[in-house]
């Protein structure tokens, strides 16, 4: 059985971050593993089977080897001798097809629990809020789905399967040779280990070398290409630093080399010392056999001490394994630590256990002196109160990064207030079903979102059950119909990369059309800053207008058209609510609203003329 470590990086030996990172292996850890490896109890029990018996055959024939010598060969016994030898060949046959029987089962067992860690973990990461992934790396993330996962398959397949068969292994030639000669046997035992651990060293020596010359050679890679490129190379010759590169480039090289030498050496040392040990094992045993068998008349034959030798060299695989399980055990236990750590992050925004689902949602929103912050340091919104009647709209406008986007965070529980509550009709959003409050409040944000699919499967996200009629009625309303009738394959043309390439008004178009689909109380719309095509914007504005006034409506504004559009203006700077009313109250107030309105409102040209 070959060992590989899960994590693979540092080979058979443990680098020094990874000693030092070594988690603690307490009862609870052990128990979590186990809980996933209970539901296939029987599966376990019949590969425990499978070992224990293709590890007591694959030893048999060692065992026979005695026989066909003693009772076969020098008993001149051809019948007995053929019989040993069929006997030898069937066995060592048989333990393989176990061993066949054993890594399927095996396998079977790895994928499954894989499969059951994966589906957890996608489902835990579901559940997970906002700020999680904007606070995690995707990458991380990522990696934890993936390779951590993948390395619990090799946990199994390899670390906790090597570890019980090479320990049956070892047990089984232990009895055998001592059935054999106890003398023998106790001189195997001393031998084993005094010949397999200076082997470690020698390949630990060399594992370190390979590790130094790897970097050394990342130095050199370094050098040349800080150097050799246009404005490296101008800086060395500005600054006249040709020389002083040179020598900093032949040192590295010459390290290089010597460690080169050095490690090739120690890969040579390393041969003598394994087959000079490996042989000197067996000498010893028919040495002291010998000696046994000649000087004290010991009971022992010719066959016992071929057997004893056999078997010893049987024995340094899984002597060499099972040291090496250390290094195994404690990179599989970090895995599982850091799965489990993923597991146990707790859900910031969940349902609560007496979680309300009214029959029906009107979409009265109202924010009670809300505070919010993302982290401990800063206060984004600062008692921010407001009420939006159902059928009203409210347009929130403010420079950037003013805290518009948060406000209506907190409306479909992104995030939950730091202070203060924000109800959806008279309830506090945090007491409602979460599934109910999601499906009345629509957002089409700034940045859309589209899966890679055609815009049919894309629009029927929002409601699997939308008739075709219904779809097409929402994509009339988000004025997108007719331009997706116009493409080859109509509301089956794909979206992603392959197909058709969406720009950035069409798909906020596409947008709009799937929330309607979804038919929420309340639509919030985040209007896009980036600036779009007069014709792309008239598209869109034709879109969102009417839905202004037909709909309980928030929209973060930027185009005056929007923020005429709606009843009510909410005017913020730096997380408070500064300037409310009408656009004409605002104007001739002369604050915030109106530098605004100066400096940035923006009227598609079209518009403007109209
Ligand atoms: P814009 O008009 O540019 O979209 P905005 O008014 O919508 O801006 P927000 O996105 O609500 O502003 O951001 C308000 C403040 O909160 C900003 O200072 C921003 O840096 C900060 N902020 C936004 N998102 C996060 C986050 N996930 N974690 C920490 N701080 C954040």
């Amino acid at each position: 059985m070959t060992m590989r470590g899960p994590g693979g990086r540092g080979g058979k030996y443990l680098t020094e971050e990874e000693k030092k990172q070594a988690p603690k292996v307490t009862k609870e850890l052990l128990f979590r593993i186990f809980s996933y490896l209970k539901p296939y109890w029987k599966q376990m029990t019949l590969v425990l089977c499978a070992i224990i018996l293709s590890s007591t055959f694959s030893i048999y024939p060692s065992i026979l080897t005695g026989k066909i010598i003693d009772e076969g060969l020098i008993g001149r016994d051809l019948n007995k001798l053929i019989l040993f030898i069929v006997l030898s060949l069937a066995v060592t046959l048989s333990a393989n097809l176990i061993g066949v029987l054993e890594s399927y089962l095996n396998t079977w067992i790895a994928q499954h629990i894989t499969l059951d860690m994966r589906n957890q973990m996608y489902e835990h990461l579901q559940a997970m809020s906002v700020r999680f992934f904007t606070t995690n790396n995707q990458g991380d993330i990522i990696t934890r789905m993936t390779s951590d996962i993948d390395g619990v398959k090799q946990i199994i397949t390899n670390t906790f399967s090597s570890i019980l068969s090479n320990s049956i292994t070892l047990m089984v030639a232990l009895i055998a040779m001592y059935r054999k000669n106890w003398i023998l046997a106790t001189l195997g035992i001393i031998i084993v280990p005094l010949f397999t651990l200076p082997t470690r060293k020698a390949g630990k020596t060399r594992w370190s070398l390979t590790n130094e010359a790897q970097a050394c050679n990342d130095e050199i890679n370094g050098i040349l290409n800080e150097t050799l490129s246009v404005s490296g190379q101008l800086l060395v010759k500005l600054f006249t630093m040709e020389w002083h590169e040179l020598r900093k480039y032949r040192k590295a090289n010459e390290k290089m080399i010597r460690l080169n030498i050095r490690e090739s050496m120690a890969g040579r040392w390393f041969r003598v010392v394994m087959s000079t040990f490996s042989s000197i094992g067996p000498m010893l045993l028919y040495l002291v056999g010998g000696i046994l068998m000649m000087k004290y008349d010991a009971d022992i034959t010719v066959g016992d001490i071929t057997v004893l030798v056999s078997l010893l060299s049987r024995m340094y695989g899984p002597v060499n394994s099972l040291l090496n399980i250390q290094v195994d055990w404690i990179r599989s236990m970090a895995m599982f630590t850091r799965i489990f750590g993923y597991f146990d992050m707790p859900i910031e925004i969940k349902n609560a256990e007496d979680a309300i689902t009214p029959d029906k949602a009107e979409g009265n929103i109202a924010f009670h002196h809300v505070y919010f912050q993302y982290d401990k340091e800063r206060m984004i919104l600062k008692d921010v109160d407001f009420t939006l009647k159902s059928g009203h709209s409210i347009a929130i406008v403010g420079p950037s990064g003013s805290g518009k986007s948060t406000m209506i965070n907190l409306i479909p529980r992104l995030y939950d207030v730091t202070e203060g509550s924000v109800t959806f009709d008279d309830i506090d959003v945090r007491k409602l079903d979460l599934t109910f409050l999601r499906k009345n409040v629509g957002v089409v944000s700034q940045d859309t979102y589209l899966f890679n699919g055609t815009i049919r499967e894309n629009l029927m996200y929002a409601n699997p059950f939308a008739k075709k009629e219904e779809m097409m009625e929402a994509c009339k309303k988000a004025n997108i119909h007719d331009f997706i009738m116009k493409q080859e394959h109509g509301y089956d043309t794909q979206v992603g990369n392959r197909g058709l390439k969406l720009s950035g008004g069409e798909k906020q178009r596409i947008s709009i059309a799937r929330v309607l689909l979804k038919n929420p109380s309340v639509m919030i719309f985040d209007e896009a800053t980036a600036s779009l095509d007069s014709i792309s914007e008239k598209a869109i504005q034709d879109a969102i207008d009417p839905l202004i006034t037909s709909r309980t409506s928030i929209l973060i504004a930027h185009r005056l058209s929007t923020i005429l559009a709606a009843d009510e203006i909410l005017v913020v700077k730096d997380g408070t609510i500064v300037e409310r009313g009408t656009h004409k109250e605002l104007v001739s107030k002369g604050g915030v609203y109106t530098e605004l309105y100066e400096t940035q409102f923006k009227l598609p040209d079209d518009v403007k003329d109209a």
